[in-house]
């Protein structure tokens, strides 16, 4: 059994008793400490023992410290960690059949290595008894877990809800516009700001007992700003597209010429799709990648500019693997005397990290979701400077939204502070480095990518050759336990619903603590399942090796 030991000074020596007695009887002991009799604190070397049993690393552990009550204390914080304290071999015994113990706890001042050794073999050879003492575990778990007011309330949601965190740990989440948010962003936004409406700005609301939600607003709006150095931000729209209204409704008038990137080329469709208002309300014309390089064709976008005089230029995409140069936009845009819209979606992290050029010196305005490679909750910003302060903030409210989602607000300002760390800069570069292993093992392999490779977090993976259709992919890999799009390539000859491509992001599996090892075995199953066109074996082998990764690099393991 692979078993994880630990103690502070009090149980030191037992606990050095303990492991080489587990180790002559066969077991694989992990020891996370004490290594010595200095004083040391019992909290930190429970809580990595503890950590090996949550993560799934040991099935068992054992705390020693001076009466074993502390060890014990700490250890049922735990959710899923059932503690017990135990003394001789009779409690020892009863911890395991009725209580299913998987932590021991034991006084190194309390007892001697003989009922410690006794106690320990007890403990370990005894099984659980399950029926109805399952049954009461089961009660100790809806009385004290969290969603267990929920799971009274609305058992088919609570159980979606497992359901989906299950999901979402099992498999590898490769869609290039998702990422996992931190269960303090996740706190936030669960929290009592939910019940509370707040229309207007902060310190100019329409609301009484706005107070709170003054700070948390005037924090994300400050630490927003800091984040990118712009002057100006609204953190209120409820999403990215709302936040492209906002900017156009401030901007320029109905009929007026929006000059964007092509849906069909990695366009978004706020940016003047036909079946979006943008595209309902506005002139568009649209600028793509020039067929040889795949990338967007500056030359063109200047032409186009001259011949239809757009009143403002979208820059930005959901599906381009390249570095945008918004110098090049914005002396395009001074040629005819438009504005330039950043829309950073999709690259907002790597700009917050300067680790993509960024749009502020360039454009007058940039809009941005907060859940993508920000890594925030599901919302929308705008940055711009004070000129258009008012402009801007009239438009979102009460111009196209009523009362702001604080809860969501209060969520942002967590995640805007988790992007001002240096731990997100070093995150950040490893979602870029993860995606050039990717599309080089993926090249490797024989597939072609669109313009050649990567810049930034995605791929677009151009299946043409191999005789498969975008949606096959997604298909076949869902089935191997890998969640991509599919995703139209420039020029693509099928249709939407079909396409010859699939898109690939690294942000998510990068959040996990994916490096570039994993990244090349990743690439590898998405070789094999593509190659294979589907076939049942070879996608049920890839779903159980993928299974073994992600029980190697858990997700949320407070939350399992
Ligand atoms: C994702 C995205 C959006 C829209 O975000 P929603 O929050 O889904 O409305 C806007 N623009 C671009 C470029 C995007 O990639």
């Amino acid at each position: 059994m692979k078993i994880a030991i630990g103690a502070d000074h009090g149980g030191y020596e037992l606990k050095e008793f303990i492991k080489k007695l587990l180790q002559n009887n066969g077991h694989e002991v992990y020891d996370l400490g004490c290594k010595d009799k200095c004083s040391v604190h019992y909290p930190v070397v429970g809580t990595s023992v503890i950590k090996k049993v949550l993560s799934g690393e040991c099935e068992r552990a054992i705390l020693v410290c001076g009466t074993g009550i502390g060890m014990s204390i700490l250890a049922n914080r735990f959710k899923g960690i059932r503690a017990a304290l135990c003394h001789d071999s009779y409690t020892a015994k009863m911890s395991r059949e009725h209580n299913n113990s998987n932590v021991l706890c034991i006084g190194g001042r309390v007892i001697g290595t003989a009922v410690a050794e006794d106690l320990i073999t007890t403990w370990l050879s005894t099984p659980f008894a399950s029926g109805r003492h399952q049954e009461r575990l089961s009660m100790i778990d809806e009385e004290v877990n969290e969603g267990a007011s929920l799971n009274k309330t609305d058992p088919e949601v609570f159980q979606a809800i497992r359901a989906e965190l299950n999901r979402q740990s099992t498999q590898l989440e490769m869609i290039a516009s998702e990422n996992f948010a931190s269960i303090a962003v996740m706190e936030a936004e669960g929290s009592v700001f939910i019940n509370k409406y707040a229309e207007g700005y902060p310190g100019k609301r329409y609301y009484g007992g706005c107070e709170y939600m003054d700070v948390v607003e005037r924090l994300a709006v400050d630490r927003l700003n800091m984040l990118f150095g712009s002057e100006y931000a609204n953190v209120q729209p409820h999403s990215g597209s709302q936040a492209n209204m906002g900017v156009y409704f401030a901007s320029i008038q109905p009929g007026d010429t929006i000059l964007s990137m092509n849906l069909a080329h990695g366009g978004h469709l706020s940016h003047g799709s036909k079946v979006n208002f943008s595209g309902r309300l506005y002139n568009i014309v649209h600028y793509g990648v020039s067929k040889d390089t795949e990338t967007i064709d500056m030359d063109e976008v200047m032409q186009l500019a001259k011949q239809h005089r757009p009143r403002i230029i979208v820059v930005g995409a959901s599906a381009y693997p390249r570095t945008i140069d918004f110098a090049a936009f914005r002396m395009v845009a001074d040629e005819v005397g438009a504005y330039v819209m950043a829309d950073i979606a999709h690259i907002a992290g790597l700009v917050a990290s300067g680790i993509h050029p960024s749009p502020v010196p360039f454009a007058e305005f940039i809009t941005s979701t907060t859940h993508k490679t920000l890594r925030g909750p599901r919302g929308g910003l705008i940055l711009s400077t004070e000129k258009f302060a008012n402009l801007l903030n009239s438009q979102i409210f009460p111009g196209i939204q009523g009362g702001p989602l604080m809860h969501v607000i209060a969520a942002k300002a967590v995640a805007f502070k988790e992007a001002l760390g240096d731990e997100f800069k070093f995150y950040q570069q490893r979602i870029v480095a993860n995606a050039k292993v990717l599309a080089q093992t993926l090249q490797d392999a024989g597939f072609r990518l669109v313009s050649g490779g990567t810049d930034n977090h995605l791929m677009l993976v151009d299946l043409t050759d191999k005789g498969i259709t975008g949606a096959e992919a997604e298909q076949w890999l869902e089935k191997a336990g890998i969640t991509v799009n599919k995703n139209a390539i420039p020029y693509d000859k099928q249709p939407p619903r079909v396409t010859s491509g699939v898109r690939i992001g690294t942000p998510a599996l990068t959040t996990r603590g994916f490096r570039e090892q994993e990244m090349k075995e990743v690439g590898g199953f998405i070789a094999s399942v593509l190659d294979s066109k589907g076939k049942d074996d070879v996608t049920r082998q890839v779903r159980l090796k993928i299974r073994d990764m992600c029980d190697q690099l858990p997700l949320y393991p407070e939350l399992q």
